[in-house]
């Protein structure tokens, strides 16, 4: 199905709208300090079902959505996921099917994942040390991320792209640490700047350290080489260690945004269409898609709804903090 013939979608501002990333369930199994609170997480009884997940799907593919990624919450906490990404896997036009996970269930289910049809997985992680790990994420155990990463490996969810959201004083003495995994897999680290979203709103500004700094902190480790890997060319600019097979990316949201290269659109938990991670206006697909709406008719909600996607996002302003939503329910 096409959108009046259109193959691709283009904004207004010339960018190819190609790529939707979905929070498939707000639910979580950690309870990470920037993220979520401890307690009193504000759930809703209204998420959408997988099937509606797939018509949006489907009808996002006819005006051009090319590559699909599953976040939440977190992805593999969903009763049926599995199940979901082998119906997605079918739509012969996704050429990309990946997933961000914690990684907690990850060793568990990576198998299935990709026998389903799972391209490849990003992994959250922020230390590399079981106690502080156990802190930032409210009780998780590190031993088990790692065993979900070296899983993925096992199973060839490749690249394997890792993201540490770099926070002063809480982890920016393990950025070194990180990187040097480069040197020894072929993994990918990306460097991520803590955003003021979710539990973050309050602090974000106290622990916020820009990518120019934490490429400063990377100086001892020699002079790093622009690198390009295979799959999702996203918001990240990658880097390499001189014989490094794992590569070094970083993701500057509020330092320099990236926003005139922007293709992504997200699908909250709940079904709104979201144009801009940080723009709070939101389309609402659940209503027409429960009223009976055809895929043709979703997909002109969507290309219509593409004609408001900010040019870029006013995050770095002063004063700026999304409180309206938070990061498991939007789709991190
Ligand atoms: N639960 C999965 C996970 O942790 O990978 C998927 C959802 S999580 C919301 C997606 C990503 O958003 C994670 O990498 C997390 O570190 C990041 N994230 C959440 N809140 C953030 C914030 N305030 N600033 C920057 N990144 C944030
Ligand atoms: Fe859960 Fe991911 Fe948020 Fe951590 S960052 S609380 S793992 S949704």
């Amino acid at each position: 199905m096409n959108y009046n013939g259109v193959k691709t979608m283009q904004d207004l501002f010339q960018r190819e709208i190609n790529y939707l990333r979905i929070s498939i369930t707000d639910r979580c199994n950690l309870r990470c300090i920037y993220c979520m609170p401890q307690e009193g997480v504000p759930l809703t009884n209204s998420i959408l079902r997988f099937e509606e997940f797939e018509k949006i799907v489907r009808s996002a593919v006819g005006i051009g959505i090319r590559k699909v990624r599953l976040t939440g919450g977190e992805p593999l906490v969903r009763k049926g996921v599995i199940e979901f990404i082998s119906r997605l896997a079918a739509i012969p036009e996704i050429d990309d099917l990946a997933l961000t996970t914690n990684g907690i269930l990850l060793a568990d289910k990576a198998k299935a994942l990709k026998e389903a049809g799972l391209t490849r997985v990003n992994l959250s992680l922020d230390t590399l040390r079981g106690d502080r790990f156990a802190e930032i994420t409210r009780g998780g155990k590190l031993a088990e991320v790692l065993l979900g990463i070296k899983e993925a490996f096992v199973v060839g969810l490749e690249p394997v792209k890792v993201n540490m959201v770099v926070m002063k004083g809480f982890n920016d003495d393990e950025v070194l640490d990180f990187a040097g995994m480069t040197r020894e897999f072929p993994i990918h680290i990306r460097f991520i700047e803590l955003m003021p979203i979710g539990e973050s709103d309050n602090w974000c500004k106290d622990r916020h350290i820009p990518v120019k700094e934490i490429k400063k902190m990377l100086d001892p480790l020699g002079k790093l080489e622009r690198a390009k890997i295979g799959a999702g060319n996203g918001p990240a600019r990658y880097f390499r260690l001189p014989g490094a097979p794992g590569t070094i990316g970083f993701i500057s949201a509020i330092s320099s945004h990236f926003c005139d290269s922007c293709n992504r659109l997200r699908l909250t938990s709940e079904g709104q269409l979201r144009l801009c991670l940080h723009s709070k206006t939101e389309v609402d697909l659940k209503t027409p898609l429960r009223q009976g709406a055809s895929e043709e008719e979703l997909a002109h909600i969507i290309a219509e709804a593409i004609k408001d996607k900010p040019r870029k996002h006013t995050m770095a302003d002063e004063g700026w903090a999304d409180n309206q939503r938070m990061m498991s329910q939007i789709g991190g």
